[in-house]
């Protein structure tokens, strides 16, 4: 349904002319003075709004959108515009503000991203239709469209390397009791038209939401009371509760098939009722939002569990997969192995990256376009420089289902076709076309070529950035409106004529024919030359419209006349303009499935010769990846780090790392890393759960080579101390985390675990870490990679038989300690913290202390050694026990009478906990 153009003209109805920010005009009030009687359009203005509640109601007067009441108050809050009054509405004066419409995307842009909902209310006739009803009636409006942060389709509002989803999440139980409840996930990006579902369980529900990151989630209000979820819906932004109707399971299925116009739900292949309901909730979403206009969603499909690698939201962040701990996305892995040049294939290598793929054969069909680019420099040189004219196809077909396309847009379709079809004809050249390529090459011939044609011949070279004002059809393309053009610029030729001709009749040759919207045209001459005009003879031919200070302003019949010619001329030609846009509109949907495809075909090209690009220019190699439980890594580096370093010009020091399962054992090996700080640890740890992800993804990996089976959960969580970046630094959260690991780890699993037991008392880590190696070994049975200071840990070897023990060379120069970045089978001999305090910039005086305290320890270490084989320096009492001046009993008590519970923030509650064992315990210093 095409709804009818907003009118963009002041409206002098009930209101009076609106006042606008800036303008000098007379305020008059849209409601009148006396307490209890409401003007015609503060009538309509509240109905709207009443309708709207939730929404901050847009209300458009002439060029500007109005905010009244709380809404005004709200939004000059968050958006530092100006708060005015505008009139009484019961006695009382009502704040308003305003946007001027032409930048209402930026304020738009703004309210969403402080997670307000916008109701954008048009005006749906023009002012005149409304005067023609007599002097006070009100001009017709209604809402047009809610803007809210999930269903954005303006480029303006949208970032262009990122999807931007709407997710459905619904549930059903399995049973009144336990909690054993299913999910259902439906996602759309109205921006694409993508459109998915899956199911899957409580436990696994945080992770596909972390991995999809939506940008508003809609649940119903019963589902987001529930207590147990609660907190979770909390947790996230944008989470919107709605009445129960649009999660209703019995009306799901009509309203979805209705929405696409098929008869039944089997059109889409097998999909449970819970997903149909979850699916049917985001197109109802949708109708609400877009009030009647259908963006291009593509038909729901599924995705079925474990189809990509789990990777929960703590993992995401630690990897820094698509964004750094401290939010950016450089310096991200993405950003590192981004070299798409479009923003449609940015999306997808983000959406890749962030499902890695469980399937060896689906892996296998990726990595084969990859190779082929890889091994053919000249074919993908073309490819990446044909792609690069492409614009954003699938935006700018969305934009135009939806009623908010611009030329601009047509001719990005336009642009897009034509790069398409030229990209597969250059890549006919390509030696090996394997399956995705074809398939892409397929799809991008599939446009209609007179499609294209048809759009050259009808756009401007130059387009303006909205239709509203025409001037976008090309000269000589349509005859009427060529007429019209013409008559409308004759016409203005014919004002030029008359002026020349008035300044010769009253020899005033400084007079002048104007042009404002208020009197339209007029002869406008100074003061002094006004009085001639207004006596004889002139008088006969020139009208007094209006004196200022300087000027006086005339009017005549024939300008009159002429104006009345000019402006029919131009709204005609206007007219004509918008109505060969929606005849281009609709020969662009007719073939939006074709386009669509041939988008999607264009992002998996980029995205391929994008991968093949990098692979080539960092030397990455094809990885290995099949239904074994190998991890080999030849040569391993880590994407960033080593990105990192060249550009100083340092060296990466590649390592080697095996998890394979020992012969005759089907469970694979740990590794467990020890060596000093800085050694690099962490990054060896990192770089081995990168490569799987970049494997799985279908992307080559930096390794000499590399040999995976399939991972199909990821997890990696950094001790309590390194975690400082994510400003929680309990211990808590990492013994929280450890137990999910520990807890749902399966033998396909990848763990990495970082200095974890560190964040609490050296003999609670030691014994933590300890059962954690124990639990992971025969319980767990996964591949996992565990990076210690504790050195007493490197005997559990002698009992685990795949427990391997690793660690990163340092050698001791002058006294300094030299880091090798060197992997090498063994354990760390010590942990080289005094050299490492030096090189951070110790005061000689003290590192000189700290050894002779050490060799003193070490001494007598040696002679009393007690419990583990060696036992760790730092595990000495700092305070000889006879000094105590209390027992423990008596130290607690102090500290307990010394503590408000009412005074303390929940974290000093947690460190008031730990303070109070550690007494019990006695490990802390009173
Ligand atoms: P650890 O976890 O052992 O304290 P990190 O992994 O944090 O050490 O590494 C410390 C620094 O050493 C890194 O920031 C990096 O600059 C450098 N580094 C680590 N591994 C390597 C390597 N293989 N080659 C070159 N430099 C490295
Ligand atoms: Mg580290």
């Amino acid at each position: 349904m095409a709804l009818t153009r907003p009118i963009g003209q002041p409206e002098p109805d009930a209101s009076g002319i609106p006042p606008q920010n800036g303008d000098a005009g007379p305020v008059t009030p849209i409601a009148a003075g006396e307490a209890g009687r409401v003007t015609p359009m503060m009538e309509q203005y509240q109905d709207i709004k009443a309708a709207n509640p939730d929404c901050l109601l847009f209300y458009r007067m002439g060029d500007f959108y109005e905010l009244f009441f709380a809404d005004a108050e709200i939004a000059s809050r968050a958006l530092g515009i100006v708060l005015t009054k505008r009139g009484k509405h019961l006695g009382a004066d009502i704040p308003m503000c305003g946007v001027p419409i032409e930048r209402a995307d930026d304020y738009l842009h703004r309210l969403i991203a402080q997670g307000h909902r916008v109701a954008v209310c048009e005006q749906l006739e023009d002012p005149a239709e409304a005067r023609k009803r007599g002097a006070k009636s009100v001009v017709r409006r209604d809402v047009v469209r809610l803007v809210t942060p999930g269903t954005l389709t303006e480029d303006s509002l949208l970032d262009a390397k990122r999807n931007n989803y709407l997710l459905a999440v619904a549930r059903a139980r399995l049973s009144s009791a336990g909690d054993d409840s299913r999910f259902a996930l439906a996602w759309i990006d109205i921006s694409t038209g993508e459109f998915r579902v899956s199911e899957c369980d409580r436990a696994t529900l945080s992770a596909e939401i972390a991995r999809l990151e939506p940008g508003e989630i809609i649940v119903s209000d019963a589902l987001y009371g529930e207590p147990d979820l609660a907190a979770f819906w909390r947790s996230l932004p944008a989470v919107i509760p709605l009445a129960r109707d649009v999660f209703d399971g019995a009306t799901a299925e009509r309203r979805l098939t209705s929405f696409f116009a098929v008869s039944t739900s089997e059109a889409f292949g097998a999909l449970t009722r819970l997903e149909i309901t979850a699916a049917a909730a985001c197109v109802t979403y949708v109708e609400r939002t877009q009030i009647g206009q259908r963006p291009p969603l593509s038909p729901p499909l599924r995705e079925s569990t474990g189809a990509s690698m789990a990777i929960d939201q703590a993992t995401r962040g630690n990897l820094e997969l698509m964004r750094t701990l401290s939010g950016d996305r450089r310096g991200s892995l993405l950003d590192a192995i981004d070299r798409t040049v479009t923003a449609a294939g940015s999306r997808l290598l983000a959406q890749r990256l962030s499902a890695p793929l469980t399937d060896p054969a689906q892996i296998a069909r990726r990595l084969d376009s990859v190779a082929s680019f890889a091994g053919d420099a000249a074919a993908r040189a073309e490819a990446r420089s044909r792609l690069h004219a492409a614009p954003d196809l699938a935006r700018s077909l969305s934009r135009l289902a939806v009623g908010r396309g611009g030329p601009r847009d047509l001719a990005a379709i336009r642009d897009g076709m034509l790069a398409a079809a030229d990209l597969a004809r250059a890549l006919a050249s390509l030696k090996d076309k394997p399956a995705e390529i074809a398939g892409a090459m397929q799809a991008c011939r599939k446009p209609d070529g007179m499609l294209a044609a048809e759009l050259s011949a009808a756009l401007a070279a130059e387009l303006p950035a909205f239709k509203r004002e025409g001037g976008f059809v090309r000269e000589a393309y349509d005859k009427a409106l060529e007429e019209s053009r013409a008559l409308r610029d004759e016409s203005r030729r014919f004002v030029a004529a008359l002026q020349a001709r008035y300044a010769e009749d009253t020899g005033i040759r400084i007079l002048r024919i104007k042009h404002n919207n208020v009197l339209g045209y007029f002869v406008e001459v100074t003061a002094q030359h006004g009085e001639r005009l207004m006596g004889a003879p002139f008088n006969g031919t020139f009208i007094h419209r209006q004196t200022l200070a300087g000027q006086v302003r005339f009017t005549t019949t024939e300008l009159g006349e002429l104006e009345a010619k000019i402006a029919s001329a131009a709204e005609r030609a206007l007219g004509l303009e918008l109505e060969i846009f929606e005849r281009l509109v609709a020969a662009v949907m007719a073939q939006s499935v074709n386009i669509k495809e041939c988008a999607e075909a264009l992002s998996a090209l980029d995205v391929a010769s994008a991968l093949s690009h990098l692979a080539v220019e960092r030397d990455y190699v094809r990885p290995q990846v099949d239904d074994s439980h190998a991890f080999v890594i030849d040569g391993g580096r880590h994407v960033v780090v080593e990105q990192a370093l060249s550009r100083d010009g340092t060296p990466f020091i590649a390592n080697d790392c095996d998890l394979s399962p020992p012969p005759q054992t089907g469970a694979g090996r740990i590794w467990l890393l020890t060596g000093p700080n800085m050694a690099g640890k962490s990054t060896f740890l990192r770089q081995n759960a990168l490569i799987a992800v970049l494997a799985q993804m279908g992307s080559f990996v930096p390794a000499k080579r590399a040999h995976i089976g399939v991972v199909d959960q990821l997890f990696s969580r950094v001790g309590a101390a390194d975690d400082l970046a994510r400003g929680r630094s309990t211990f808590m959260v990492e013994m929280v985390e450890t137990a999910a690991i520990l807890n749902q780890a399966g033998e396909r699993a990848l763990v990495i675990l970082d200095e974890i037991g560190r964040g609490t008392a050296t003999f609670d880590g030691l014994s933590i870490a300890w059962a954690t190696v124990e639990h992971l070994h025969d319980v767990n049975k996964c591949r996992a990679l565990f990076a210690t200071h504790f050195h007493e840990l490197t005997a559990l070897a002698g009992r685990l038989d795949r427990l391997h023990n690793a660690t990163v060379r340092v050698k001791e120069w002058q006294g300094d300690v030299v880091f090798l970045h060197e992997v090498v089978a063994g354990a760390a001999d010590r942990s080289y913290g005094i050299q490492v305090a030096k090189l951070a910039g110790l005061p000689p005086s003290v590192i000189e202390r700290a050894k002779l305290v050490l060799a003193k320890l070490e001494q007598e270490d040696r002679v009393a050694p007690k419990g583990f084989e060696d036992l760790p320096l730092f595990a000495v009492p700092r305070k000889a026990p006879q000094e105590k001046p209390e027992s423990a009993e008596d130290l607690l008590g102090a500290a307990l009478a010394a503590i408000n519970p009412d005074d303390l923030s929940p974290r000093e509650a947690m460190e008031a906990l730990y303070m109070l064992k550690a007494k019990l315990t006695g490990t802390h210093k009173p």
